[in-house]
């Protein structure tokens, strides 16, 4: 028996070392795309805790911090030196030091205590005190804390507007589309440097047709970042990178000085200015000394608040798949967002970059930061296509903007964004770049087609735009900047074409710059300018019933998702397949034949109800089971039962009615069986229960074996089809509506009507 068991010849498969089907099967899988790392702290690959991180400590004399985590002032390294200096609040040193881990663990999550007290007691902690405070949390704790602890109290979102060509009028129609999405900054960047100054006029100008004051980056090299933000071009800047250890900085030939001293020169040119941080860049350059990620962060963090930046865009950033291969990595990717909240920084909250092939894991690991809300739920939505993405694919692009959309309103949170109709969104995409080409056109940058033109506004992407002239855009932007071109050159270029409201729009955005309110902690522009950021409003959740929960006007542009379909969508729909077919003819009566079967349908069939689920109509449907009885030598009938919706009754009586004994029940949606007379409601004998994946065929197949039923015989069953559809997510809304038209047509006993077979074949 056990050499027979052994002797088939999958085993030689598996003796030569393949694994079986269902493994195999597995293996297949997206998710095994991803590359999972094991633990090893040595390298730096450890996300909350390392044996190397130190021990959290604190030594204070006269004022000043003489001992940070273990070292003392004469080793410090330039990190540990910039956040003794700067970076501790040494009047609450003392107390927050004092505090037991769990304790300050306790605070943070409480509603009880206020945002402003944990703002107070991390000001005295050090970088390792609050690695091991956050490594205590909980993903729902983490959670919870970042929904008091974010400045903003109106959560915000950010995107990538960039193409692979850089082209200005694809760039103008994607900005205007999502800024009509709701993204309150939109960042660029160039696959080609030298291109950078003409994406920065373009997003400028697609920007204002879209909304009323979006924030503009274009993320380059320092130097020209900074020069297009003096211009008026841009307007936020966050660019400037921080690391966990000294050894990186100088790889990178900077120090801690050199990043506040490019901080302050943003900020003081009226840029709005973030830096960026992050788990996994030290350990990608293999600079991470042991330490786990989350310490060596929470040093970033710390480095952050010392240097005077308003806020952080961390939570991984490029080295999000790094964390996302270690365990607990996502943990990770989301204390460090909650970390510059507890310093009273923005937070930009990641979600930038892809950090897996899963669906899953990637919409695991940026749900949880939507649910809590943050100032930017990402700091880089992809609104273009993952292709176009020219800082690489965010962990949500274009490809997923429904699903973000439907996620809003599955949970009634606010992730910033908003449904657009299509025809507005055409309108949008046309104004936008309509103006940019008469922007470059009268400022002598470069002409664009009409068919180059209409190609950008339809474009899904730029693999839509078919051949351009790159070497025009080159042209466009050495023009922009050797003419020294600044913001109001471009509104000036708008008033003169015709252009006067998006002008008007970008040069009062300029004065609302210049006033410098928008420099504030965390600061947006809502569509009316008016600055929301820590000052104006800031965050004031205490638990149930207190801080952010959208207005009614904001929520039912949530829950308005442009699928959303009620009854009366269904009827109109329906009703657009309604025929002169199906007449009722008068009472129907019992069959003495014995070829006799009936054909029974629910009560809106031939009324309101005109086509099945799969597509097909219920003629179409009708005319096929027909047939089938037809060539088993059966002649059917169809009978409207009026006085119940519930099929397993129809096709009951149906039968009865039949002189065969034999019936067949329809409901309008498709679903189908067969039936006999002497048999129980439920017990049918045949049945089509999937009806969205019932062919012409299957119909057919169900009448013949009606018809095999009735001459006695017992036919191989009818079968539903193979299917791994989500059917009841893709129909029951569908389902419930047409149930409710055939529900409004019940009347109890009601007599069944022979319907008119005239036309269906
Ligand atoms: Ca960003």
């Amino acid at each position: 028996m056990a050499s027979q068991m052994t002797a088939g010849g999958d085993d030689h498969e598996r003796l030569a070392g393949r694994p079986v089907g269902r493994v195999r099967f597995m293996d297949a899988q997206r998710v095994n795309l991803d590359g999972f790392a094991r633990e090893d702290a040595e390298l730096g690959l450890v996300a909350l805790r390392s044996p190397h991180d130190p021990e959290p400590g604190l030594l204070i004399a006269e004022g000043r911090v003489v001992e940070l985590d273990g070292v003392p002032e004469a080793s410090f390294d330039a990190i540990d030196a910039f956040i003794a200096a700067h970076g501790i609040d040494v009047q609450a040193a003392g107390e927050a030091m004092g505090l037991p881990d769990v304790e300050f663990a306790r605070r943070l999550v409480s509603p009880d205590v206020p945002r402003a007290e944990i703002v107070r007691l991390s000001a005295g902690a050090t970088p390792a005190k609050l690695a091991r405070v956050l490594a205590l949390l909980r993903p729902a704790e983490l959670g919870q804390a970042m929904t008091k602890m974010r400045a903003r109290r109106t959560p915000s979102n950010q995107a990538h507007v960039t193409n692979r060509l850089d082209d200005p009028l694809l760039l103008a129609a994607d900005a205007a589309t999502a800024a009509a999405f709701g993204f309150r900054e939109i960042e660029t960047t160039v696959p080609v440097l030298a291109d950078a100054p003409s994406n920065a006029v373009a997003c400028l100008v697609g920007a204002a047709v879209g909304a009323q004051g979006v924030l503009m980056q274009c993320s380059v090299e320092e130097a020209l970042e900074l020069e297009l933000g003096m211009r008026g071009l841009t307007s936020y800047a966050e660019t400037v990178s921080l690391y966990g250890t000294e050894q990186v900085f100088v790889d990178g030939d900077d120090t801690p000085w050199s990043k506040a001293f490019l901080t302050s020169a943003y900020a003081s040119r009226g840029m709005k200015m973030r830096v960026s941080s992050g788990a996994g860049a030290e350990v990608l350059m293999a600079g991470a000394e042991g330490r786990s990620m989350l310490y060596l962060e929470a040093r970033c963090v710390a480095l952050a608040r010392a240097i005077g930046a308003q806020g952080v865009q961390n939570g991984g950033i490029d080295g999000a798949s790094v964390a996302a291969s270690v365990p607990r990595g996502l943990r990770e990717l989301m204390a460090e967002n909650l970390m510059a909240m507890m310093r009273n920084l923005e937070s930009c909250s990641g979600n930038d970059a892809l950090m897996s092939e899963s669906d899953m894991r990637r919409t695991s690991r940026t749900l949880p930061i939507v649910l809590a809300g943050s100032d930017f739920m990402f700091s880089g939505f992809g609104s273009i296509q993952r292709y176009d993405n020219m800082f690489g694919p965010s962990n949500f692009n274009a490809e997923d903007i429904d699903d973000f959309l439907a996620m809003q309103r599955d949970w009634g949170v606010d992730g910033g964004l908003r449904t657009v109709p299509a025809e507005r969104i055409a309108a949008l995409r046309a104004g936008a770049a309509q103006a940019c080409r008469a922007v470059y056109r009268h400022l002598g940058l470069a002409d664009f087609t009409e068919e180059h033109l209409e190609r950008a506004v339809d474009a899904a992407g730029s693999k839509d735009l078919g051949e351009t002239d790159t070497l025009a855009v080159v042209g466009a932007a050495h023009a922009i900047r050797e003419g020294g071109l600044t913001v109001v050159d471009v509104v000036a270029a708008l008033d003169e074409t015709g252009y006067e409201d998006e002008a008007e729009r970008i040069m009062a955005m300029t004065r609302a710059r210049l006033a410098g309110d928008y420099l504030q902690t965390s600061a947006i522009f809502d569509e009316d300018l008016r600055v929301l950021s820590l000052v104006t409003d800031p965050n004031d959740y205490a638990g149930p019933g207190t801080g952010y929960e959208p207005p009614p006007g904001r929520l039912r542009q949530i829950d308005a998702i442009r699928q959303e379909r009620g009854v009366e969508d269904l009827r109109a729909e329906q009703a657009r397949f309604a025929a002169p077919l199906l007449a009722a003819v008068g009472p129907a009566g019992p069959g003495q034949d014995p070829r006799d079967v009936v054909i029974g349908v629910s009560p809106a069939v031939g009324r309101d109800v005109w086509r099945c689920l799969s597509g097909m109509t219920v003629p179409e449907v009708l005319a096929e089971l027909l047939a089938g009885l037809e060539e088993e030598g059966c002649a059917g009938r169809v009978v409207r039962f009026g006085d119940t919706v519930d099929l397993g009754r129809i096709g009951l009586a149906a039968a009865r009615l039949a002189g065969s004994g034999i019936g067949i029940g329809l409901q309008g949606k498709g679903t189908a069986l067969i039936h006999r007379r002497d048999l129980a409601p439920l017990a049918n004998l045949e049945l089509y229960s999937v009806a969205p994946t019932v062919t012409g065929e299957l119909y057919r197949l169900l009448g013949a074996n009606a018809a095999r039923h009735a001459r006695g015989a017992t036919p191989d069953p009818a079968r539903n089809p193979y299917s791994d559809e989500a059917i009841e997510a893709r129909y029951h809304t569908r389902v419930i509506a047409l149930m409710a038209l055939e529900r409004a047509w019940v009347r109890p006993g009601a007599p069944p009507e022979e319907l008119s077979q005239e036309g269906l074949r």
